[in-house]
């Protein structure tokens, strides 16, 4: 059962931070990546939410830009009522006092010639508190708290295993009492056998001192153990919010559904749905248009008029995306097709594609692209016969062309919002079908790979 109140401590309304990358082609500025793209949430008082998402999907970023450790390019912040974009010198100390930071790497986050009694103290004495016995007296304490010995206050960062040192870190960020502790992958530098350790000391310490706690974690057994509530954020962006229980029962957008997938059960009947993700997160300073997770998405729309099964439709979008993108190495795929039709190694080494007869060369794409070598819908088929033609026959801007104008999808035109459905939020044509003409229509991005 959830552990928080109706009252939202922290309200983020379009934050977002985007950075100015250096370098360019010919002088000219790059575009600004867009590392958090206008996310919107409550964080409520005593909860514990998660954030969550593959490397590099910006979830880091929104932490640090909550607390202005990073300055937000656009938003507004408001910790109990107040934002906090607005605040001065003054307020901003008061603020970092109320929200401590645990960071991933334990290991970094110590000065190496500062003893454990130090570093747990310092906080305290950023904050102004001069009596040193009382200082003493609030470190023998917190050690005690997070399982440790308040002898261990003479010991050095080197002395302590990784576990003890996250206890450490902990106990640090309770020293000066704050409301709200974010701990950026709380336990992903430690031994598994550890880690439910520490888990289980993060839920005792949130119930004992009241704590809200915004945990960012790549990892869903992590964020399940400790969490209340889940935010689950892709390229920037927020996909999907809820209860966490909910939303692990019955994940409703689709990268979710990858993501929960892709945890591995014991139990070797139920080694959930099998979903893999094409690909890495595409690049954020040039994300798909529409739908961001269009090109990795295995539920991508297919067109209404268009008669195939999903497996192939994604086979023929993603086939459509490598011609975009330029990644379809045809000599090489000539080659192997050369092989498979016993042509002489001497011609082979010295080979031009169109040596290799071109139905040999159209097999061989197929194979690598997962095209089956037929298409159940009888337009599409001959669609992607001729855009095949096209490619083996080094025109490979009208086989761009004729994939486009016929193997388009409402995922990358429109782009979808994040929409309540009770307590679940979720960003996805699926569960909001799209209206084309209200929304703002984006041309196709020749960006990812799916
Ligand atoms: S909008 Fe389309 S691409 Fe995006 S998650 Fe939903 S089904 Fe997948």
């Amino acid at each position: 059962m959830s552990r928080r109140s109706q009252r939202p401590i922290l309200e983020v309304r379009d934050l977002t931070k985007q950075y100015q990358p250096t370098g360019g082609i010919l002088g000219e500025k790059p575009d600004p990546v867009k590392a958090v793209d206008g996310i919107d949430f409550d964080v409520y008082e005593a909860e514990t939410i998660g954030i969550v998402g593959e490397s590099g999907c910006g979830k880091s970023t929104a932490a640090t830009a909550m607390i202005r450790l990073e300055e937000p390019t656009v938003g507004v912040v408001r910790y109990r009522g107040e934002d906090i974009t607005d605040f001065d010198a003054n307020q901003l100390k008061r603020f970092r006092r109320d929200v401590q930071m645990v960071f991933q790497d334990p290991d970094s986050s110590f000065d190496p010639r500062m003893s454990i009694g130090d570093a747990i103290a310092e906080p305290l004495i950023v904050q102004g508190m001069d009596d040193r016995d009382r200082r003493e007296q609030i470190v023998a304490d917190l050690l005690e708290r997070v399982g440790l010995s308040p002898s261990d206050a003479a010991r050095y960062p080197h002395e302590l295993s990784g576990g003890q040192k996250q206890r450490i870190g902990l106990a640090r960020a309770l020293a000066v009492n704050p409301e709200i502790i974010i701990m950026d992958e709380p336990v992903s530098a430690l031994d598994v056998s550890i880690q439910s350790e520490i888990l289980q000391l993060i839920q005792q310490l949130q119930t004992e001192f009241g704590l809200t706690i915004i945990a960012i974690s790549h990892d869903l057994t992590v964020i399940r153990e400790i969490c209340d509530r889940v935010a689950v954020m892709y390229l920037g962006e927020l996909v999907e919010v809820g209860d966490a229980a909910d939303l692990f029962d019955t994940p409703k957008h689709p990268y979710t559904r990858a993501l929960l997938s892709a945890i591995p059960s014991p139990d070797p009947r139920n080694r959930g749905l099998g979903i893999t993700l094409d690909g890495d997160v595409p690049d954020p300073g040039n994300p798909p248009s529409g739908c961001r997770f269009h090109t990795r998405c295995p539920e991508v729309i297919p067109p209404e008029d268009l008669e195939l099964s999903q497996e192939v439709w994604r086979s023929v979008l993603h086939f459509r995306q490598r011609v975009r993108d330029g990644t379809v190495d045809l000599e090489s795929i000539a080659q192997t097709a050369a092989i498979e039709v016993g042509m002489d190694h001497a011609a082979i080494d010295n080979l031009d594609v169109t040596d290799v007869p071109s139905s040999a060369v159209i097999d061989q794409l197929r194979r690598e692209s997962d095209l089956p070598d037929e298409l159940a819908d009888e337009t599409a088929n001959e669609t992607l016969e001729q855009a095949l033609q096209q490619l083996t026959n080094g025109k490979i801007e009208m086989a761009r062309e004729t994939l486009s104008r016929s193997f388009t999808t409402v995922c990358e035109r429109v782009t979808p919002s994040l929409v309540s459905q009770g307590d679940r939020t979720v960003s996805c044509h699926l569960h909001t079908p799209p209206d084309e003409d209200a929304s703002v229509t984006q041309q196709p991005s020749t960006g990812a790979d799916p």
